[in-house]
């Protein structure tokens, strides 16, 4: 109606596009906010697209909490957001997990395994939802893509890892199966590298941290849920003695980082949920045994009595500071100051080949000690190689079994390296061996006397 007031009036077409954009940019949906180039490993901030979220007269004065999943590549982290999303559109109702025939929307997810860009998507609806004590508090839900698998993109996983942690209320480590070494060792890297970027205060620097293990298969061990979890996690990082000091660091590290640990484990989906092209994640293609669990697992972490504020530095903070925190936390990892997680990764991987080859060698040295060591009679040069052929297979093996950092071709060359030690050891074995020869030792003259006397 008032374009006439400055005398140019627009084309028709013009006018209905203006009036159609707007519009689709309402529907919810997933916004990227963290993103990596292509070229580098930078990443940039939608510093635009994050205030146009958090920054709305509604939610910029609340406090914030902040529910982040993370983890590797098509671990069916988005799957369980979507879930989220469910609950939090369906607060007030029991059946907010949806009906038999819905398809699931939200963050995409599926299968194929084509990269998607790394970085951090959140959810364009911020939740208001009313505490038991009357507080109102705003709900991001926080999805990450990261690949975690290799060196290249070491720094791109760590920093979003780093970040979302960092930003983060509760951080749900989103793994397969069972948690194993180098996912504790990806996670002391990843959380190192946001500690690094945090200033030094004496409280935790994180909050929560909950290992969600996915396709958990052994519920007559461990139950299902968060019981089962708990016991699981106590076993899995409780401190040994005995153990390598490398691990015990892990465990502490953990423990210094986050005020809170749990562990939750969720049953397999089914087999149409993890191979079916045609899946749509309707609940009727869904195990019931995951259902269950994801009625206990998506309120446990997203009812209002559970829900728990950010905190940086001890105190809450609200939408509006969150927006800040990011800004300022995108500006350390696109500057240099902090040393490059791959050669915080190199460090460890290199310690823990080291270490592997130690053992991998000790174990050699004690099998050869028990057929040929100092008080061993004389063997047959034959025998002696069939035995150092059988305990080298043994050792490499034995080597091989351990979980490692740093990719194949990183442990080949610690493999390569124990090969030419062993053949080492072996000489020396060798020698030793020939020393108690009582004919090589008749070529001196002296010994020659003896035994001819007798
Ligand atoms: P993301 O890359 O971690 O976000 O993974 P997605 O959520 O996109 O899921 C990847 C694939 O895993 C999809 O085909 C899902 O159907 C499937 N999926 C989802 N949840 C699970 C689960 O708990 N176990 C298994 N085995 N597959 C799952
Ligand atoms: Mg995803």
């Amino acid at each position: 109606g008032t374009y006439q007031d400055d005398g140019v009036s627009p084309s028709p077409d013009e006018g209905i596009e203006e009036e159609k954009a707007p519009f689709e940019e309402e529907r919810p949906g997933p916004v990227q906010i963290v993103r990596a180039r292509e070229s580098d490993c930078i990443f940039d901030l939608d510093i635009a697209a994050l205030e146009k979220i958090l920054l709305q007269d509604h939610l910029k004065d609340l406090n914030v909490v902040v529910v982040s999943v993370a983890g590797a590549f098509r671990k069916g982290k988005s799957f369980i957001l979507d879930f989220m999303l469910r609950y939090m559109y369906n607060q007030q109702s029991d059946s907010w997990i949806g009906g038999e025939d819905e398809p699931l929307t939200g963050f995409k997810w599926r299968g194929g395994c084509e990269r998607e860009t790394t970085g951090i998507q959140v959810w364009s609806d911020v939740f208001v939802v009313e505490k038991p004590d009357g507080s109102k508090v705003a709900v991001l839900l926080v999805d990450t893509q990261g690949a975690f698998d290799s060196q290249s993109t070491i720094k791109d996983s760590a920093t979003v890892f780093a970040l979302s942690t960092m930003t983060s209320s509760v951080q749900v480590y989103n793994l397969s199966h069972n948690i194993q070494e180098d996912d504790l060792q990806h996670l002391q890297l990843f959380t190192e590298y946001g500690r690094l970027a945090m200033e030094e205060t004496d409280s935790k620097p994180f909050q929560t941290l909950m290992f969600l293990i996915r396709d958990w298969s052994s519920p007559y061990e461990y139950n299902y849920g968060l019981e089962g979890g708990r016991a699981f996690l106590l076993k899995r990082l409780e401190v040994k003695n005995n153990q390598h000091a490398e691990l015990q660091n892990v465990r502490k590290h953990i423990d210094s980082c986050f005020s809170n640990t749990s562990c939750f484990l969720l049953p397999h989906p089914g087999l149409k949920v993890s191979t079916n092209k045609d899946f749509d994640g309707r609940l009727k293609d869904i195990e019931d045994d995951f259902k269950t669990q994801l009625t206990k697992l998506v309120p446990h972490l997203l009812a209002p009595d559970r829900l728990m504020e950010k905190k940086i530095g001890g105190s809450k903070i609200t939408c509006r500071d969150l927006v800040e925190y990011f800004k300022a936390y995108i500006k350390i990892y696109q500057g240099d100051e902090l040393p490059h997680p791959k050669s915080m990764l190199q460090a460890t991987a290199e310690a823990n080949n080291l270490t592997a080859v130690a053992g991998a060698k000790d174990l050699y040295s004690k099998n050869m000690e028990q057929v040929c060591g100092g008080d061993k009679p004389y063997m047959a040069p034959a025998d002696l190689e069939r035995c150092h052929a059988a305990y080298c297979e043994d050792s490499v093996r034995f080597f091989c079994s351990i979980k490692k950092m740093g990719g194949k071709e990183f442990c080949q060359r610690y493999q390569t390296q124990l090969e030419t030690e062993l053949e080492e050891a072996y000489n020396a074995f060798s020698k030793h061996n020939e020393g108690k020869n009582i004919f090589y030792a008749a070529r001196t003259p002296a010994t020659l006397f003896v035994v001819m006397f007798f």
